[in-house]
């Protein structure tokens, strides 16, 4: 297949980054890429989808990767994998002798290796400017599970219609399924086993960069876990924090020791973000430096610096994606900076995956979750149409139309969007701008 065909059907099949900010997968295709990455990171604690898919579908994964490698016109693909998840690098060995062109990088179980553009630099040796893009530096990078639906789209026709999603924690039985787009997470957990909790909280996602979510939460295409812990948990009172009383906490307990700086993983790279200024300058109400704010642009949100670093239990990464965030709806940009040499000693300040699961109190819930990789059936689905970076697809259905599996009902707008498709066959119960519910 050519690139304009690739782009084409991973428009129309709805495929994005799965897991993560749901970037559209035909969004980051370029002729100018040399290297392509597959990347089986995987860093947040207690993750358990990417290496198991990997290992179970290696064969048409990679066969896949070799595909976008050619269609774009690379000389090179990388995986990029933890080398401790032996059993996936072995299912690899069994295939990769037939691909010349793709090598495997392992690297550390560090926290957070899985982001991409710390991963372009443990593969490549490039640093990807701050706030720039990894096709600046001619690297297209994808997750696993992003792969292998390419590879379902080109070879099956196969749009996505379910995700892969690890239920750990609280649970009797932890388990990776596959469920279809728009399963309520009561759903899905009752799919996996009984909450062992008293009083049950929610995760979605990792600890680290995850949100809190409730039964009726759905899974989308960016759902990479649920996680259940007590409404005690340490890391769940973290996240219902007031953020007016961190700011007041940064002005009465920030020490500036620094240490989130110094283990913030990307100032280590040499991109202009130094959290303990901010604090500082939060606790001083002090604007005499704009680019210590400015620079805020340039976190990726990897939670070390509030949820590791600080001895304070203080929450500088909370403070600055508010920041953040307030920049970006003034339309206030922080410039181009270029990234400063790499930090010595940053190999010795990588954040060691199962110290980062201790201290966060996860260290017990780190267990198998086994893969069950059939569909799960469901009675009811409510699938939203913006599950993706971009304009929310446009719904094409109505309440009371007939639907099939893996038919679009929601079509890709103008500009960066991609379709959505139903998830079980069924009838349209409800159609709205925002999303649609399917009665089987
Ligand atoms: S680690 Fe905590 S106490 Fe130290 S400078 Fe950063 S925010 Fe302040
Ligand atoms: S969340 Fe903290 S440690 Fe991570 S990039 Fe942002 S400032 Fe650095």
């Amino acid at each position: 297949m050519d690139l304009e065909q690739l782009k084409q059907t991973a428009r129309q099949m709805g495929i994005v980054g799965a897991g993560g900010a749901g970037f559209p997968a035909y969004a980051k295709m370029t002729d100018k890429a040399d290297t392509v990455i597959l990347n089986c990171v995987e860093c947040e604690p207690l993750l358990k989808l990417h290496r198991q898919l990997l290992a179970e579908h290696a064969g048409e994964i990679v066969s896949m990767l070799e595909e976008v490698r050619l269609g774009v016109g690379a000389g090179e693909a990388v995986i990029g994998i933890k080398s401790e998840y032996t059993e996936t690098i072995r299912a690899l060995e069994g295939v990769l002798s037939d691909h010349p062109h793709i090598r495997m990088e392992k690297v550390k179980p560090a926290y957070p290796m899985g982001d991409e553009v710390i991963l372009i630099y443990e593969a490549t040796g490039r640093v990807i400017r701050p706030g720039g893009l990894p096709a600046e530096e001619n690297v297209i990078v994808y997750n696993v599970e992003t792969m292998y639906n390419l590879y379902r789209a080109v070879h099956e026709s196969s749009p996505v219609t379910d995700k892969v999603v690890s239920i750990v924690g609280e649970i009797d039985h932890p388990a990776t399924l596959r469920l279809p787009l728009g399963t309520p997470v009561r759903d899905a957990i009752a799919m996996a086993g009984k909450i062992t909790a008293k009083r049950p909280a929610l995760l979605m996602g990792g600890p680290m960069m995850g949100n809190l979510g409730r039964e009726d939460t759905v899974i989308t295409k960016t759902t990479n876990a649920v996680i259940i812990l007590e409404e005690s948990h340490p890391l769940i009172m973290k996240m219902q924090k007031n953020l007016e009383v961190e700011r007041r906490r940064a002005s009465s307990a920030c020490c500036q020791c620094r240490t989130c700086t110094d283990l913030c993983s990307r100032h280590a790279l040499g991109h202009p973000i130094e959290p303990h200024r901010i604090m500082r300058a939060v606790a001083n109400q002090d604007i005499s430096d704009l680019s210590v704010f400015l620079n805020s642009a340039f976190c990726s949100g990897c939670g070390i610096c509030e949820k590791y670093a600080c001895p304070q239990g203080l929450s500088p990464k909370t403070i600055i994606q508010q920041f953040k965030a307030e920049l970006r709806k003034a339309g206030i940009r922080a410039g181009s900076p270029e990234a400063a040499p790499i930090e010595e000693g940053r190999e010795y300040k990588k954040v060691p995956v199962h110290r980062l699961a201790a201290r966060l109190g996860l260290a017990g819930y780190d267990m198998p979750a086994p893969l069950d990789d059939a569909v799960k059936e469901i009675a009811m689905v409510r699938i939203p149409l913006a599950q993706h970076i971009g304009a929310p697809a446009r719904a094409v259905v109505e309440a009371g139309d007939p639907v099939r599996r893996g038919q679009m009902i929601g079509e890709p707008q103008e500009g960066l969007s991609v379709g959505i498709h139903a998830s079980i066959d069924g009838t349209v119960i409800k159609a709205t701008e925002k999303e649609i519910t399917i009665r089987s």
